[in-house]
């Protein structure tokens, strides 16, 4: 009878953080075998276990003592701290399996138990420094190059990684950490945050944020796992902190994320990802500029100087005079977002404004021309201050977009009938960008034709006869869309701000998040006074005319 292998990862080294698995697999082995200090780690859950802990180095004649006790018939656990397949037992183990011949099928059974890794139980600790690609480098030579290492340092460093180093540094290793860090310094800030953990939920366990120029003024030993963060990681109150992405979106008067989770996949809301067709075209000279990045005035002087030098004395050592790399920097370009139109009542563009709009929007961003009386613009920017302030000074009306009110004036027969302007004027001072659970359109009309179909949108307001007629909860979309209800007449001029600026905040306040204006209408059944009636046209499907 053949034996079992369980190679079990258990974690950083608390209960709480193994797996129940691999408790489970402690308890149903034979054996037990690991380096002594693990062994130690677990023995609260040993029953009667044999155990053969050996020494830190002593890895292969531990994988070898474990086929060895699995092939006379035993079960036997082979522990590793963090995940046994990461720098632990498991690939030596298989390594030892297959010397011997080893098949699945006919040799013993092998079974890898996962485990908490440090970069995750670390990472834990300090806040959220992974979030974003990552990778691990040990900085153990004792198995690989110095040479391999740098290489994968130096990789890592320029492709922006967030980096978690195991292995860091021991009694004897003590100068791999130093170079580590001059490396990363060729491509990072000195001030990219640095996390130590020592550990971590061992009894021991030591936190320490700093940062890469500071990292080595702190205790760094066998048990420490570095992390350094990319060039988007930041320290907030003592955490260390990667944001999921590079990119953001935001938009006038809001930091909050309006796109909605399908819009946010669309094309133009991602204008810096990999996209077919229009793209490409766009992304080809990129690529290729970015394989003959322009020299610096810095580089052509240096690489003359290197000609000179050769010239004079051959034996000059390059690597004196190369350059030192540029820090990789990447400053978040945002989507600023947000809506422009000429005014509430006035609809005429002037040259100067299309100008404007041009140089503002540029190549990257885009313009969408909406229902809304809007021209909707994304512009990848860093300062969105300047953006609005050139649209400003042209005098174009700024927007934020997304689930606000908006008012949505006619023209007034282009200031024929004036009067209702200023009441409109009064409500967009007041309500326009306020947030509210859903999109909010209210139109405004100045005369009984209403032209501009106030009737259509969530709220109607209508001018006539030198008062206001009030139109409540228009379906404004879908195949049972319907006007609003007319719920008032003659709302004295005076008044009309005010019942208006109620209604919104009920709705504000009450609305459930996401739901429209005319669904809040008919769940509460009264809004201010007003009651609501059914609107809906009933549809009904004509039956098929051959019958069938
Ligand atoms: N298999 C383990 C790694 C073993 S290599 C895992 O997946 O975590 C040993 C290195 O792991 C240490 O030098 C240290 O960098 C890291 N490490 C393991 N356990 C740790 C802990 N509890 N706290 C901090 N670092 C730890």
């Amino acid at each position: 009878m053949l034996g079992k292998l369980l190679v079990i990862g258990f974690g950083p080294g608390s209960f709480e953080h193994m797996t129940k698995r691999a408790q489970d697999a402690i308890q149903e082995s034979d054996c037990i075998i690991g380096y002594k200090t693990y062994v130690e780690l677990i023995k609260d859950l040993l029953i009667d276990q044999e155990i053969i802990s050996t020494g830190m180095s002593e890895e292969v004649s531990r994988a070898q003592a474990a086929v060895h006790l699995a092939e006379e018939g035993k079960t036997v656990a082979v522990i590793s701290s963090g995940d046994a397949g990461v720098y632990g037992m498991a690939g030596l183990v298989y390594e030892v399996l297959i010397e011997k011949g080893w098949k699945e099928a006919t040799g013993v059974s092998v079974e890898v138990i996962p485990g908490v890794s440090a970069i995750n139980s670390c990472a834990s600790l300090l806040g959220a420094p992974i979030m974003h690609d990552a990778c691990t480098i040990s900085l153990s030579d004792h198995l690989t190059p110095w040479d391999l290492i740098e290489k994968r340092i130096d990789a890592a460093a320029q492709a922006d990684f967030v980096i978690t180093l195991y292995n860091p540094k021991s009694g004897r290793r003590t100068r791999q950490i130093q170079e580590a860090q001059r490396i990363l310094l060729n491509y990072r800030s000195p001030a990219t945050p640095v996390g130590l953990v020592k550990s971590a939920y061992r009894d021991r366990q030591h936190i320490v944020i700093t940062d890469l120029k500071h990292m080595l003024d702190h205790d760094i030993g066998m048990l420490t796992t570095v992390v350094i963060g990319n060039s988007t990681t930041f320290l907030y109150d003592n955490k260390m902190i990667t944001p999921r992405g590079y990119q953001r979106k935001y938009t006038l008067n809001s930091t909050e994320q309006r796109l909605k989770p399908h819009e946010r996949l669309r094309h133009e809301n991602e204008p810096w990802a990999l996209h077919k067709g229009k793209n490409d075209m766009v992304q080809q000279p990129k690529k290729w500029k970015e394989k003959n990045p322009e020299r610096s005035s810095l580089q052509i002087a240096l690489e003359a100087l290197q000609k000179v030098e050769k010239n004079f004395d051959k034996s000059t050592n390059n690597k004196q005079i190369q350059q030192k790399q540029v820090v990789v920097n990447n400053p978040i370009t945002s989507i600023f977002e947000l809506a422009v139109s000429p005014g509430i009542a006035n609809k005429k563009f002037t040259p100067k404004q299309m100008m404007i709009l041009a140089e503002v929007v540029g190549d990257e961003g885009s313009m969408e021309y909406t229902p809304h009386h809007q021209i909707i613009l994304r512009i990848p920017t860093s300062n969105p201050d300047l953006i609005t302030k050139k649209l400003d000074d042209v005098g174009f009306l700024l927007e934020p977009i997304g689930d606000v009110f908006q008012l949505k004036a006619c023209d007034f027969c282009e200031g024929e009938k004036k009067d209702s302007i200023p009441y409109a004027e009064e409500l967009h001072e007041k309500l326009s960008g306020l947030d509210l659970p859903k999109e909010l359109k209210v139109g405004f009309n100045g005369c009984g034709m209403a032209c501009f179909g106030a009737v259509n949108e969530d709220i109607g307001i209508i001018f006539r006869k030198g008062k206001f007629d009030l139109f409540l909860g228009a379906k404004t979309v879908g195949r049972t869309a319907h006007p609003g209800l007319p719920v008032a007449e003659g709302i004295e001029p005076e008044k009309i701000v005010e019942v208006i600026e109620k209604i919104v905040y009920e709705y504000k306040e009450k609305g459930h998040p996401n739901e429209r204006f005319f669904k809040y209408f008919k769940r509460v059944g009264n809004v201010q006074g007003y009651t609501y009636k059914d609107m809906a046209p009933k549809i009904e499907i004509e039956p098929a005319p051959c019958g069938d």
